[in-house]
């Protein structure tokens, strides 16, 4: 595990309870689309959150590590992800979760209220998430997640086996689990 920031509480002190409490999550994200067409199948709509764990070598996207990156994920920007999924102007196939790894016991904590959101509100909505963790190494309280996600991308990326070829996925040791679609 390499992640560059510290997750003690000591790292954490601008963060009042208030705003927890206001937004019910401690979860950053760093960058939203509303319409998306390369993070899963059809036009989406694409959230990557902050904070990974896994350090793996070659990863593209190294300032997703830091759990304090981007901005705070609060109620406004998941009725911005509910809207968006909603528009019928512009038809969405569902909503991707990338990262940063959205399967990281912190992330879950934000991240299980909207998938459950998504689900109830928007039942033809797909849900694709890519996590560093192999599906067997899930824990309980990551697990949870599951019956949410039609499609799940899994492992970290290894460069000894990165593959420009592959789809959806960057080295070839990720298998993506299509658990309902
Ligand atoms: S799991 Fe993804 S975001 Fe995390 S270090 Fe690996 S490649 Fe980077």
């Amino acid at each position: 595990m390499q992640a560059k920031e510290s997750e003690s509480p000591s790292a954490k002190p601008n963060i009042k309870k208030s705003e927890f409490d206001l937004n019910k999550t401690k979860m950053n994200y760093l960058q939203y689309y509303p319409v998306d067409i390369v993070n899963g199948e059809g036009t989406r709509c694409t959230l990557f959150v902050s904070g990974c764990t896994h350090g793996c070598k070659g990863c593209y996207n190294q300032k997703s590590w830091s759990f304090s990156a981007g901005v705070p994920f609060g109620s406004e920007m998941e009725e911005q992800i509910l809207k968006d999924l909603k528009d019928t102007r512009i038809k969405r196939q569902g909503l991707t979760l990338s990262g940063g790894d959205p399967l990281h016991p912190r992330n879950v904590e934000a991240l299980l209220p909207l998938v459950q959101r998504v689900k109830r509100e928007c039942p033809d909505k797909d849900i694709w998430v890519w996590t560093g963790y192999k599906l067997e190494e899930l824990n309980e309280y990551q697990r949870q997640m599951l019956p949410y996600i039609d499609v799940l991308i899994d492992g970290k990326f290894i460069q000894e086996q990165a593959d420009p070829s592959l789809v959806w996925r960057g080295s070839a040791n990720q298998i993506i689990h299509r658990f309902k679609i």
